[in-house]
């Protein structure tokens, strides 16, 4: 499981069992957030986003042509 510290942003990489209650690097006890894996349709979606934005800077593109 990996958690991020809400505070500074360190990354704390931890097996099942073991649960970190502070960070290692600033000491906060609150805050340690469960990082989860971006989900498939999050991750389609910024697909399809790229995609339309290169299609319309290829349109544009093209108009000024
Ligand atoms: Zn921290």
């Amino acid at each position: 499981m990996v958690r991020l510290c809400s505070r500074c942003h360190h990354r704390i990489e931890q097996s099942d069992g073991d649960v970190a209650h502070a960070c290692p690097q600033c000491g906060a006890e609150a805050g340690l957030e469960e990082v989860l894996p971006t989900p498939f349709a999050v991750r389609l979606f910024a697909v399809c986003l790229v995609g339309a934005v290169l299609v319309a800077g290829s349109a544009v593109a093209l108009a000024i042509l």
